[in-house]
């Protein structure tokens, strides 16, 4: 027997049409790409959002097409995000970071129809246009007046220009007959309603094609207490970027919560971050790494303390136990470590003590949550050997990381054949799961070093670099070596104004892992290549040291 519950298909709309009911006076405050800042409210979005509807219907967009964004964090984004998926097109992010020739490249593969672009991207804009001719369109998200006079785009219109020429949607139609109401369509909720790539550090970048039902459960999931833990109450500032696995569902997970919601735009340094969370009350974000060292080290430099930001998410890259140590102890700012992928929406695992902890010391505490953590609910995972059998839970033995659940991959876009092994999917981590079920990542499975037939994990050597005073950044990447096969080689940026010499940091690794995971060399340098998510590509690394001779 069939139960007797309404069949409401999980649509992204339906969020939109949550938030702009229950909470419609929730706001949303954007620093625009145009300097200023600007605020609205959750009903003025969804009115906004059904124009773009409107919008796109009138220029021939249908269902399964996509329309593809080139934006910060913004009101226009977020937009477009309801807008696009709402009318069951497919909103295609795409990272700005990346070089044109590749940003083209993705365009093209993803067929997109039209293109969405934040002034800051002109001159990428006018650098692919000519290499995208599928492309009916490019829509500057601005008024008409900042379209410039002279371009070789075609068909290049103003956003704000194309959404006044739409009838006005009110979500009081009901109440009102004079009043046109526009209502989202219902399909299959297992439709695509975005798609995002993978940076390609190996190769083409690959498409990942989240369906609508995997955008909502992933949005349910992540906003629960063990995830995100994003409540009404509320003020969150997605540092994070929407062109970024759609800001690690914050767009999403923020509406359903009816919290208030601050996008920084462009401005990403410390000081400007700063001032926004200080000005707009901000009590939860979250970020890349990169992104946290650098508010840290302003508000050292500048003796500031945060008033409102009790709260915030570390991932896409291990957070360095010095960074986690200085957000805690120094400004008070509770830390969740976080580890996700494009390929998995991508909330994974998210790292909490649970009351099992409550006696252990601090110190015993901090070693906890420097681990990855916990599969949320909806994410499965486990270790396995080269050979696919699973590897015991005992927290010291490493394998490689799979994953599965309704928000994970199941094949590439436009790829015919499955990117699973034996129903699940291999991310490409090596890691760790100890008896309670923390998952703490190693290393990649591509930046591991194999010395003697066994791994070195390099997240272990850097966290301790970086522990260091003195160590600004620190990476270690594998060099070949005639007896062992790889030897670590330790890449070090210190900090300004202060000096490390090889022997003392390698001494500083005395008693802190085992003798023959200390690296071989270190080698000192300005600055690490960092590549288009904030992550250090450690093949570029590779490639500039690859004549380095080992001490
Ligand atoms: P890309 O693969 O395009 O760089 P993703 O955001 O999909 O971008 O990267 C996912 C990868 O980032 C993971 O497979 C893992 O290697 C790494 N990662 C993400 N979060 C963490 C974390 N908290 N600790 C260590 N590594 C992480």
């Amino acid at each position: 027997v069939l139960g007797r519950m309404m069949d409401e298909p999980l649509l992204v709309s339906g969020i939109l049409e949550f938030a702009a009911r229950h909470f419609g006076t929730s706001e949303i405050v954007s620093r625009r790409v145009e300097g200023d800042l600007h605020r609205y409210t959750w009903r003025d979005c969804r009115r906004r959002t059904c124009r773009l509807a409107y919008a796109l219907t009138s220029l021939g967009v249908t269902m399964g097409q996509r329309v593809a964004t080139l934006a910060w964090n913004g009101y226009r984004h977020l937009e477009a995000y309801y807008g696009v998926s709402g009318i069951g097109a497919v909103l295609h992010t795409i990272n700005p970071r990346l070089h044109p020739d590749q940003i083209a490249w993705i365009v093209n593969h993803a067929e997109d129809q039209y293109l969405l672009f934040d002034l800051t991207f002109l001159p990428i804009v006018e650098a692919i246009a000519p290499l995208c001719p599928g492309v009916k369109g490019w829509v500057l998200l601005a008024d008409a007046d900042r379209l410039p006079a002279e371009t070789r785009i075609p068909n290049l219109s103003s956003y704000e220009a194309l959404l006044a020429a739409q009838p006005d949607a009110q979500l009081d139609a009901q109440l009102d007959a004079q009043l046109d109401d526009y209502v989202w369509p219902l399909f299959d909720e297992r439709s695509a309603a975005s798609l995002c790539y993978t940076s390609g550090t190996t190769g083409n970048p690959k498409g990942a094609l989240y369906s609508h039902r995997s955008t909502v459960l992933h949005a349910y999931g992540s906003a629960m207490p063990n995830g995100l833990n994003v409540a009404a109450r509320d003020v969150v500032l997605p540092v994070v970027p929407m062109f970024h696995v759609n800001a690690w569902g914050l767009p999403y997970s923020v509406p359903l919560s009816g919290a208030k919601l601050v996008f920084p735009g462009p401005a990403l340094d410390g000081k400007s971050l700063f001032e926004l969370f200080e000005a707009e009350g901000v009590t939860f974000s979250a970020g890349v790494p990169t992104v946290w060292l650098g508010l840290v080290n302003y508000m050292k430099e500048h003796a500031l303390r945060f008033s409102t930001f009790r709260r915030t998410v570390i991932g896409g890259a291990a957070c360095p136990p010095a960074l986690m140590d200085a957000l805690i102890d120094e400004f008070d700012v509770e830390v969740v470590h976080a580890w996700g992928m494009t390929e998995m929406s991508p909330l994974g695992t998210t790292c909490g003590l649970t009351s099992r902890h409550t006696g252990l010391s601090p110190e015993s505490q901090r070693k906890v949550l420097r681990k990855q953590g916990h599969a949320i609910y909806g994410v499965d995972m486990r270790i396995v050997d080269d050979a696919g059998s699973e590897l015991p839970w005992d927290g010291t033995t490493f394998g490689h990381l799979q994953v599965k659940g309704p928000w994970v991959i199941e094949s590439y876009f436009r790829e015919e054949h499955s990117a699973l092994q034996d129903g699940w999917f291999p991310t490409g981590d090596v890691a760790t799961i100890d008896a309670d079920g923390y998952m703490q990542i190693t290393d990649r499975s591509k930046d591991v070093i194999k010395s003697g037939g066994e791994w070195i994990g390099t997240i272990d050597l850097e966290n301790i670099a970086m522990s260091h005073p003195a160590v600004l950044q620190a990476a270690c990447i594998g060099m070949p070596h005639p007896k062992w096969d790889e030897r670590p080689l330790l890449v070090v940026v210190p900090r300004p104004g202060m000096s490390v010499t090889r022997e003392e940091l390698l001494d500083f690794y005395e008693g802190k892992v085992a003798r023959w995971w200390l690296p071989d060399d270190v080698v000192f340098t300005d600055s690490l290549p960092v590549g288009g998510t904030g992550k250090v590509r450690k093949t570029e690394l590779r490639t500039r040291f690859a004549t380095h001779r080992m001490a």
